[in-house]
């Protein structure tokens, strides 16, 4: 009779057991967005507009919006503008790994590219791309924001489905 290795293990035991579980945790409670991102909700929400407030000073346009510019230290204010929908990809990540989205609770598409746009206005925004073919994306392509439905919206900058290819 052969000696067990007490080293090896059984292919019993070498087969790996799994646990699922699974819940739902809907989120029940309320956050303040705040004074400033506040607006920025509702105009998305309402009004499929992405906006941003300025600094009284410099007159910068601070997205996201802030209270406080940060250059010039002073409270930013009310002036509020309406940023452009259309922008430039100067960067942008091929994702393929199916992360969650923590803020739906739900897999990210797979793949999603994700960028960082340059709006027409010079204020850059990351968000994801409608384009999935990696072949058909490049720095420097033309985009535009695409919102989501009226019953979807109520999530901010998310309001904003993805930026869709558009022609030059
Ligand atoms: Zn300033």
């Amino acid at each position: 009779m052969a000696k067990k290795n007490p080293e090896e293990k059984s292919p019993k035991e070498k087969k790996p057991q799994y646990i699922s579980i699974q819940f739902d945790a809907p989120r029940k409670y309320r956050w303040s967005t705040g004074k400033y991102m506040g607006r920025t909700y509702q105009e998305a929400k309402e009004n499929k507009k992405l906006v941003a407030n300025r600094c009284v000073k410099c007159k910068e346009v601070l997205w996201p919006p802030l209270e406080v510019c940060g250059r010039c230290k002073v409270e930013a204010g009310e002036d509020w503008v309406e940023l452009p929908q259309t922008g430039t990809v100067m960067q942008y990540t091929y994702l393929v790994y199916p992360l969650w989205d923590p803020h739906y609770g739900e897999k990210f598409a797979n793949p999603y590219p994700n960028a960082m746009i340059l709006l027409d206005d010079g204020v850059y925004i990351r968000h994801f791309l409608e384009e999935t073919d990696q072949k058909k994306l490049k720095v420097g392509m033309r985009v535009q924001a695409v919102w989501r439905e009226d019953q979807e919206r109520g999530e901010g900058t998310a309001d904003v489905k993805y930026f869709r290819t558009i022609d030059a």
